[in-house]
């Protein structure tokens, strides 16, 4: 688990059928809303499709009457409201809000209807109690909703019903209590269906994620590791980045002799150093667009979709002051500083046709992360991808990249240091 997972809580509220964690509980929903968007409006349709098809026994039972066609129009808005949120949600698939309010708006409107066309067919008792409990198992375990919506909707169209029946005085104080009985236990067992089905889904999601999270994630800073960029990540940014004409930027930072720090403060302040390191990557980017990835030991490679030359230096020239600015704190209460260098290489937005390969632009990145190395460290320093740094850092085999494995990174084969990664090692002490 990395150390920003460790403010995640990852409980499952039971009361709630929910996690704890508004956050973790965000993204659960995220992830599902395809598939709960998919349910829904298969739902929604159907509500609609069954509301007019019931018109029917409004005519059979009240004949053509004023009253008849009252609730047939009444039918005609609920299936309205259904259309109504089938649009919405297939208008905005990403948006939780428009999913949530198409599923609980369609259900009031319905239960209010099914409760006028009750009042209005007292006759027709048992029909009407049956289709309730019908609509009730819908409310909680067809339609995809947040569980206290569904139990305060079921609960609440079930009381409605029975203060219903009570003030029209049909039924028999005796068979009301029976029928009040039933429709508790009808609630309890949807309540209990939603509820654990709500909790199995949080259950797998959560060991997935986790189970995710181990893999792809190094344990001492958190970062992601070299295996996220094996399955692609890079490629990935690169190959949007030419989809769509928008730049992508890499960052390499390395921080400045690091080896020296270990040997001073001993390995367990340079853990420390190389966790604070990441950490400030990690909370100067941005979460959920761009990525950070422990490359090699104290080197790191952050992402930046979207993100031009100009706007990749001035973050990492932000990063580099904060981290050179900022003391780790030991055991024994000292504080040892740090520096890093930064080296930078940027597709930019509209330039489909520089042929950037993720080994290419991370190649430039180490050639600019040399210089500053050589030019005393502590800096940073950035150059566009290019046609020519490309073929320029194409000629530099096996050179800086070889030393980590890079390009063996993207391909996901390892690239062998040869005499030239040795040489580059020795320069850049
Ligand atoms: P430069 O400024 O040129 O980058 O010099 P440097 O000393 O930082 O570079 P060098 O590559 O020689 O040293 C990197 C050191 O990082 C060597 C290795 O022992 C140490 N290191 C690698 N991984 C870890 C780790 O997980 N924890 C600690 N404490 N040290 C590590
Ligand atoms: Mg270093
Ligand atoms: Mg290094």
């Amino acid at each position: 688990m990395s150390p920003s997972d460790s403010s995640i809580s990852f409980a499952i509220d039971r009361r709630r059928a929910e996690f704890a964690d508004p956050a973790f509980e965000d993204r659960f929903i995220r992830h599902f809303l395809p598939l709960r968007n998919a349910q829904l409006k298969g739902s929604l349709l159907f509500a609609a499709g069954f509301y007019i098809v019931f018109g029917v026994t409004d005519i059979t039972t009240l004949g053509f009457t004023a009253i008849a066609w009252v609730l047939i129009a009444l039918r005609v808005l609920v299936a309205l409201v259904a259309l109504g949120g089938y649009c919405a949600v297939d208008r905005h698939p990403d948006s939780v809000p428009v999913s949530i309010l198409a599923s609980s708006g369609l259900l009031v409107v319905a239960m209010g209807v099914f409760m006028v066309v009750c009042w209005f067919q007292p006759g027709t008792l048992a029909w009407n109690v049956m289709s309730l409990a019908l609509i009730v198992m819908a409310v909680y375990v067809t339609f995809p909703n947040r569980f206290l919506y569904a139990v305060a909707i079921g609960i609440g169209s079930s009381a409605a019903f029975s203060a219903m029946l009570w003030v029209q005085g049909l039924l028999k104080p005796d068979d009301l209590l029976t029928l009040a009985l039933l429709l508790v236990m009808g609630n309890a067992l949807g309540c209990i269906a939603a509820s654990r089905c709500q909790v199995a889904q949080r259950e797998q999601f959560r060991s997935s994620y986790l189970l995710h999270q181990l893999a792809d994630r190094d344990p001492l800073t958190g970062c992601y590791n070299r295996r996220v960029l094996q399955k692609g990540l890079l490629e990935a940014e690169l190959a949007r980045s030419r989809r769509h004409g928008t730049a992508v930027a890499v960052i390499l930072c390395d921080i400045d002799h690091f080896k020296r720090i270990n040997d001073e403060h001993g390995h367990a302040a340079g853990d420390r150093i190389l966790a604070d390191f990441a950490g400030l990557l990690r909370a100067m980017t941005r979460d959920g667009a761009d990525s950070v990835v422990r490359y090699g030991g104290e080197e790191f490679l952050v992402v930046l979709p979207g993100t031009e030359l100009d706007g990749a230096r001035a973050l990492a020239e932000r990063i580099r002051r904060a981290f050179a600015g900022q003391a780790a704190s030991m055991d024994d209460g000292t504080k040892v500083f740090a520096t890093a260098s930064f080296g930078i290489a940027a597709v930019p937005a509209r330039h489909a046709d520089v042929p950037a390969t993720c080994e290419a632009l991370i190649a430039i990145a180490d050639a600019q992360l040399y210089a500053v190395k050589r030019g005393g460290r502590n800096g940073v320093q950035g150059s566009i991808a290019s046609g020519t740094s490309i073929r320029a850092a194409a000629a530099v085999p096996p050179s800086p990249a070889s030393r980590t494995g890079l390009h063996g990174a993207c391909r996901g084969r390892r690239a062998s240091a040869g005499p030239a990664g040795a040489a580059f090692r020795r320069a850049r002490r």
